[in-house]
């Protein structure tokens, strides 16, 4: 057993991982981050293939219980969920801002609080616009939208581009981890927290197990300080694991997603994800698409119950679009003793599924508007839709038994607020009953933004560290 000591132990390097260690390890901290995953150099592997997935995804499906199930996805690497993202970058929205302050109590969350965080976090990574006109992909729903007069926004993006118009995506592996390494943190990659040590009131630190190329070792890592990023679903498990229980682990939120494989009269791009979003209906439907390559068809077409290898034919025509909504429904993580991932479950409410069944008509609309011929929805059985008439059959067919659901957005775990009987921790992620250990990523959300999150996890992150740091 190898023993490290450290000031602040950060947990997880994905997006509240990545901030917080950043910006403690610039203040001169003395800041060691853990992260289960390995650390692969960002320029390694191609963007979205199956090399990338095997080697950065949490493996095996997960799925949230509950009926129907929801499959979610996490990143499990040296930048967490940020290196396998689409890298959409949107703030959160002020109103949501305003009325989580005051339905959780919590204490300086004001927009424009948020926003000033968020501003000093742009600075830090690139966001951006596409210097030029969009892929065909993301055209698709500016066009559609047009055509219905609905309303479609580019959604700004953590990317650079090259003179030649070649984007990066601006990972924390690419950015800020590299930035706390120049300040000295260190980063021990292939490198599990099991648990927390705790000790009267305080944690003194996290016993871990590392994979190194001579096998695995037992490592206990002592601290004065410990950030727990790992991220909505682990965080949660990992503070359970560790006895922790209290206010955490219920009130998890998603955004429960329904997809339509589109197959057009002509091959659309595959090569980014599609910028566009319909905002028509947002913040509690957002329409937008996802990366296209052979095997997301595959899969989107094997959804609607088609068989995949005939769909597949001319497989580069097809495009994979999605309907997003914030549900009323909360769902739950819980550690189970001796089983090393946790039990998620989520019970989506019959006002949910309604939602989802117009938000699956409105994608539905919109790419048929655009110029689609076939639509081939992820609802098990259901009808492939060629024109607007027949997209009633898809309100009665997006039933529980048959829908497809996905989410890669998770939040609210660990909820912050002034009213312990509601919040896992106070307003600045210190988990109550504890002086010195805190929650820095997802799981603080108060509740799902209805835009991608990164952007608020960063934010709200940078405000909790600029908090510890000013003592
Ligand atoms: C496929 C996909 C696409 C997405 N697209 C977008 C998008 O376009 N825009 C957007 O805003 N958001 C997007 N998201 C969501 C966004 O990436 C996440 O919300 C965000 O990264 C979460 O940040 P986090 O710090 O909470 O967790 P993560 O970024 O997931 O980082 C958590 C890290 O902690 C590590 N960890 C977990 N448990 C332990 C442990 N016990 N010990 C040590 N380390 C541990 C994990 O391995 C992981 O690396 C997407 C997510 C996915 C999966």
């Amino acid at each position: 057993m190898t023993d490290v000591e450290t000031e602040v132990l950060v947990i997880g390097s994905g997006a509240g991982g990545a901030v917080t260690a950043a910006k403690l390890a610039r203040a001169g901290r003395d800041v060691t981050v853990v992260e289960e995953g390995p650390w692969i150099d960002p320029d390694e592997m191609v963007p979205f293939s199956l090399e990338e997935m095997a080697a950065k995804y949490r493996h095996r499906p997960s799925v949230a219980l509950g009926n129907p199930v929801i499959a979610y996805t996490e990143g499990r690497c040296v930048g967490g969920s940020t290196e396998i993202n689409s890298g959409l970058y949107h703030r959160l929205p002020p109103e949501l801002a305003a009325e989580w302050a005051a339905r959780y109590e919590i204490d300086e969350f004001t927009p424009a609080t948020l926003d000033r965080y968020a501003t000093e976090i742009e600075h830090e990574i690139a966001v951006t616009r596409l210097p030029g006109a969009p892929p065909p992909s993301s055209a698709v729903l500016e066009r559609g939208a047009t055509k219905l007069g609905w309303r479609a926004v580019e959604f700004e993006r953590v990317f650079t581009y090259d003179e030649a118009g070649r984007s990066t995506k601006q990972t924390m592996a690419r950015t800020l981890v590299p930035r706390a390494v120049e300040k000295g943190a260190r980063v021990l990659p292939d490198c599990r927290v099991e648990r927390l040590i705790r000790r009267e009131g305080r944690v003194a630190g996290a016993r871990c197990r590392q994979h190194t190329p001579e096998g695995a070792r037992k490592l206990v890592i002592y601290a004065d300080h410990v950030f727990v990023c790992a991220g909505a679903i682990q965080t949660p498990a990992l503070l359970q694991r560790s006895g922790i229980r209290a206010g955490i682990g219920s009130g998890l939120k998603l955004h429960p997603t329904i997809k339509i494989a589109a197959r057009f009269p002509q091959p659309i791009d595959h090569g980014d994800v599609p910028m566009h979003r319909v905002t028509e209906f947002a913040p509690n439907l957002t329409i937008g698409g996802s990366i296209t390559r052979r095997g997301h068809a595959a899969l989107a077409l094997a959804e609607s119950g088609v068989e995949p290898a005939n769909a597949l034919e001319n497989w580069e025509q097809v495009g994979v679009y999605y309907a997003a909504i914030r549900s009323d429904a909360a769902g739950a993580v819980v550690a189970l003793p001796g089983l090393r991932a946790p039990l998620v479950t989520y019970r989506l409410t019959e006002g949910d599924m309604s939602r989802l069944a117009r938000g699956l008509v409105h994608l539905g609309e919109v790419l048929l508007a655009a110029g689609a011929t076939e639509l081939y929805p992820s609802v098990t059985g259901g009808v492939v839709v060629r024109r607007p008439e027949e997209l009633v059959a898809w309100w009665d067919a997006t039933a529980r038994r048959s829908s497809n659901l996905m989410t890669v957005h998770m939040t609210s775990t660990v909820r912050i607020g002034e009213d312990r009987s509601r919040a896992g921790a106070d307003s600045f992620g210190r988990i109550w009953g504890y002086d010195n250990l805190r929650v820095n990523d997802a799981s603080l959300v108060p509740d799902a933004p209805g835009v991608n999150p990164q952007a608020a996890i960063m934010a709200i992150a940078a405000r909790n560290v600029a908090r510890f740091l000013a003592g």
